[in-house]
């Protein structure tokens, strides 16, 4: 998803004056720390981060309607998009297997 990292809401990140490079780099490292079991497929990612790409809701990489940056809230398994009672994506559920374990 395309952003210009200029004027976050964050206020901590516009006082470090973050490019777009390094916030680019900031979420992609926040993202890829996250527990395998805690993180969304990467199929599910992409369907979330579409339906924020296009979202009036969101401002820059950021959704106004939580503060959360897209990228980090749509990367989260357990995560639904806040919109009250309609929200653009849900939870992504754990399917268990034929073994009794949770798949994923
Ligand atoms: S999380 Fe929901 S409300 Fe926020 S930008 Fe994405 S689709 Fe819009």
């Amino acid at each position: 998803m395309p952003y210009v990292a200029g004027d976050l809401l964050c206020l901590k990140c516009r006082d470090m004056n973050l490019s777009g490079e390094c916030l680019t780099e900031y979420l992609d490292r926040v993202i890829g720390e996250l527990e395998s079991e805690d993180r969304v497929s990467e199929e599910t990612y992409r369907a979330r981060i579409s339906v924020c790409a296009s979202c009036p809701n969101r401002w820059q990489a950021t959704c106004r309607l939580c503060g959360c940056y897209c990228q980090i809230r749509a990367s989260i398994r357990k995560n639904r998009c806040p919109i009250p009672g309609n929200p653009g994506w849900i939870e992504e559920i754990e399917e268990e297997t034929e073994s009794g374990g949770l798949d994923g």
